[in-house]
């Protein structure tokens, strides 16, 4: 429950109290993840030379039972124990003895910590150290502690992540997330653990806040129907829920900001709201206001020049991020500004080895190289980062200074950060590809299009190897392409804001 809170407070009181017959199916991207873990749990425990009691087989107060006996007996490795006390509960994948104690570990298909180790948050090469921890992970290990230290056996307030490339993560629990976080992880599991008490006990009743993790929720019809109802400001896009719950006394609604004159709030460049200066109060407000004029338009909030070439690159590339493994390049080639007689290359690693992506990798670059005058449009900072992954990962193919090159801002454009962020405004609830395409007329032609969903038929491709899979794939990523292309047109359409 703790794991979930992190995420959003509001998922775990549905999930206690929610009516089961609003609540969607769970997506097929989400069980991928569930059954990925376990199977990796299980790779781990046959594979990886670990030597441990296994309690697997035993269920509830049985397998608690015999957890504790092994503890008070001493045992080296307990796996799939079971601890509790009072109201706290924990099943850690595994407890290490540590002098009289026992630290417990998690078995994670992911990495043990976010960010750090170079531009693209990756640390492949490293320890598995680098970065900061993840708090859903701190606070699910200390809830192991927590419960240890209640029956005698903490060895200390620290736990284990035993990463997806099996290495082992520490995490000092009395350390603080980062420089800025005034709280320890202890102290951070503390209040998620009150907070967590009190909706358990319906003393709170928590908010939900669109997020684009709500995608994948759950409750997500159910709970984005409540949020459209209540006009909550989340609905607007960037607005997360600290901001809302800062601004919410005062404008409770996207209706209510709209109506306000932000300069009125603001004094010496300054707001009143935790955490929102001046700059984005009004960008809030001009959102609130494009969101609910019934008749609003999208605009460009700055002239903008957008380079012009015979030959246009929408490019697009399609990553399983479990596997760390980049399956596929499309790029759809526009030439003389002709949409309807464009043509779309793909690029597939058919297997998940090392040669496939390697070979993917350097036909689609000697591709991009090939028309040097083009222009290349991508969406988000994503390409870029992951072919410098892939070219250091694969040096054969290319050099640094050659990735650079192909992505040389006079050349490769990256339409969200360089475009959509800094010069447009849409009356939409996010600014994501498929959003404004489809805001835009845009339609993919599968039903269920995303990325989590091209990653989930990936694994399918992997496991069946079903050409229908493979086509599927191959057409979601080139309609991404597509909506690339549909949305630098559009954008070329704006004009300036009045
Ligand atoms: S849809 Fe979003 S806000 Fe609502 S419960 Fe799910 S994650 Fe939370």
């Amino acid at each position: 429950m703790l794991y979930s809170l992190v995420q959003c407070p509001k998922r775990v009181e549905l999930d206690l109290f929610g009516d089961p017959a609003v609540r969607d199916e769970v997506s097929p991207f989400v069980e991928m993840l569930w059954q990925r873990g376990t199977l990796y749990e299980s790779q781990v425990m046959q594979g990886g030379g670990l030597v441990a009691l296994d309690l697997s087989h035993a269920k509830g107060d049985e397998k608690e039972r015999l957890t504790l006996e092994a503890m008070q007996r001493g045992e080296p490795l307990i796996y799939s124990g079971r601890i509790c006390d009072g109201d706290l509960l924990g099943v850690p994948d595994l407890l290490r003895r540590q002098g009289n104690g026992y630290v417990p570990i998690d078995i994670k298909s992911g990495r043990g910590k976010e960010g750090g180790g170079g531009d693209d948050g990756e640390d492949d090469e490293g320890d598995g150290n680098a970065g900061k921890p993840k708090l859903h992970y701190a606070v699910q290990l200390a809830l192991y502690v927590d419960v240890l230290e209640r029956l005698g056996f903490s060895a200390g307030r620290r736990g284990i992540i035993l990463d997806v490339h099996a290495r082992e993560v520490l995490y000092d629990l009395a350390s603080a997330r980062g420089p800025k976080v005034p709280l320890s992880l202890w102290q951070e599991y503390q209040a998620v653990l009150a907070n967590a008490r009190e909706i358990v006990a319906r003393s709170q009743t928590p908010r939900g806040a669109l997020a684009s993790s709500c995608k994948l929720c759950h409750w997500y019809s159910s709970c984005t129907k409540e949020l459209r109802a209540g006009d909550d400001l989340t609905l607007i896009p960037r607005l997360g829920r600290k901001i809302r719950d800062a601004m919410a006394p005062t404008f409770p609604t996207v209706a209510a900001l709209a109506a306000t004159d932000p300069e009125g709030w603001i004094t010496k460049n300054k707001t009143q709201f935790k955490g929102v200066g001046e700059k984005s109060l009004m960008v809030f407000h001009a959102r609130a206001v494009l969101l609910t004029e019934p008749m609003a338009k999208p605009y460009l909030k700055a002239p903008i020049t957008l380079p012009r070439s015979d030959v246009e690159l929408f490019f697009d590339i399609e990553v399983d991020p479990l596997r760390d493994f980049t399956y596929l390049h499309g790029i759809v080639e526009r030439r003389g500004g002709d949409s309807a007689d464009e043509r779309f290359v793909a690029f597939f690693a058919d297997d998940e080895t090392a040669d496939a992506e390697r070979d993917a990798f350097a036909k689609s670059v000697a591709y991009l190289n090939s028309e040097p005058a083009a222009t290349i449009w991508y969406y988000s900072k994503y390409e870029r980062t992951l072919y410098r992954k892939l070219q250091a990962r694969y040096p054969d193919v290319c050099s640094a200074q050659d990735i650079e090159t192909l992505f040389d801002p006079k050349r490769a454009i990256d339409l969200y950060n360089d475009v959509v962020t800094k010069a447009t405004e849409w009356p939409t609830h996010d600014h994501s590809i498929k959003t404004l395409a489809k805001y835009l007329g845009f339609a993919w032609r599968d039903s269920n299009p995303s990325g989590a969903a091209s990653i989930e038929w990936f694994d399918r491709w992997v496991r069946e190897r079903d050409p229908a899979v493979k086509a599927r794939i191959l057409d979601y990523n080139e309609d991404d392409c597509k909506a690339t292309r549909v949305l630098l047109d559009g954008i070329r359409a704006l004009t300036i804001e009045g």
